[in-house]
């Protein structure tokens, strides 16, 4: 059976809507942990999941196997990133091909980040420079696929400005994607100025806001180190409070998730999206599932 465009849960007015990120564990204590965690993230009843395509290093075949594993646990629609790096577009095509008929209808279409060891982006030869491209080139084969797309509400690190970073979004939109899903940010403020800035620049897509509920003080300097993203003083002041003790930490990150959501959803957001890391506690914590208990 094929998944539900993501494209129809914006438009059927059921909001805010909840969707997780996972990514492709690296070795079999990790895997067994993401199924303990898919289980139980179930209950939060997700409007749709997503699993990231080698991202930090991580195996690309295991992407859709991560995206297999959610589906027979339940999760449904279920959105399989796709990178441009290092791939022909013959490759491109072969994937895509693969999961539209095993039945993906939506498919996150990014650049990718240069692997490992190199500071710049170089497309394959005749692969893709940029995310726009393999929109297009996804859409003009495969029309029904829902396409989802990467939007930075403090400007992608190698854009020129903010100007041509939102241009460089429109270009994305207007090759036929159907929704943004931002970058981790943790003062709304961001995401509320980008909003504002990329309606006027004619983009009327969804914006779906992506949240990293915080685990540690070092994993979130290292995340706002590679995203870079801001970390604000206060959340900074809380994680270093809170020392070596990772209970408290989680809560720090629980808070302060659960106030951005609160302050999103009293501007009438499309919904959240949670960057889980394939853990559970975050997101199953009441403070932050009962801004969606309603649904
Ligand atoms: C929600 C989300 C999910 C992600 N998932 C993954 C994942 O699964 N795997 C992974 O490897 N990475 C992932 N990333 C990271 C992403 O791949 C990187 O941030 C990457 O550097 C940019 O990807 P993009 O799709 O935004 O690229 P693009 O839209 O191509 O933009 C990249 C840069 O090029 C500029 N640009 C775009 N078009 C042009 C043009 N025509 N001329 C000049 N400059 C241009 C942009 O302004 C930007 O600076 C994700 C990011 C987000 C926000």
């Amino acid at each position: 059976m094929s998944d539900k465009p993501i494209s129809e849960l914006f438009s059927n007015g059921r909001k805010p809507l909840l969707s997780f990120e996972f990514f492709p564990p690296r070795d079999d204590a990790a895997m067994a942990n993401l199924h303990t965690n898919a289980e139980a993230l179930l209950a939060a009843k997700p409007d749709f999941v997503t699993c990231t395509y080698g991202a930090g290093g991580s195996t690309r075949e295991k992407t859709l196997e991560v995206c297999g594993i959610l589906r027979d646990k339940g999760f449904s629609p279920v959105m399989p990133h796709l990178s441009c790096v290092g791939h022909s577009q013959l490759e491109l095509e072969t994937i895509a091909r693969e999961w539209y008929n095993a039945g993906y209808r939506n498919i996150m279409a990014l650049r990718g980040d240069p692997p490992r060891g190199f500071s710049q982006f170089r497309p394959q030869p005749d692969g893709f420079s940029h995310a726009y491209e393999l929109v297009t080139f996804l859409k003009n084969r495969y029309p029904d696929f829902c396409l989802g797309v990467a939007g930075f509400p403090e400007t992608h690190p190698e854009s020129v400005s903010e100007e041509a970073d939102i241009r460089h979004l429109k270009a994305k939109v207007d090759a036929g994607a159907c929704f943004v899903t931002t970058q981790l940010f943790f003062d709304n403020k961001y995401y509320f100025d980008y909003v504002e800035r990329c309606r006027k620049a004619g983009i009327t897509q969804p914006i779906l806001p992506g949240l990293l509920p915080v685990i540690s003080f070092k994993q979130v300097q290292r995340m706002c180190s590679i995203c870079k993203v801001e970390l604000p003083k206060e959340l900074a002041k809380q994680l270093e409070d809170a020392g070596d003790d990772h209970e408290a930490a989680e809560q720090v990150g629980i808070r302060w998730a659960a106030k951005q959501i609160e302050g999103l959803l009293k501007k009438d957001v499309p919904g959240i999206h949670l960057y889980i890391l394939n853990k559970s506690k975050a997101a199953l914590s009441q403070e932050l599932i009962r801004f969606f208990a309603d649904r």
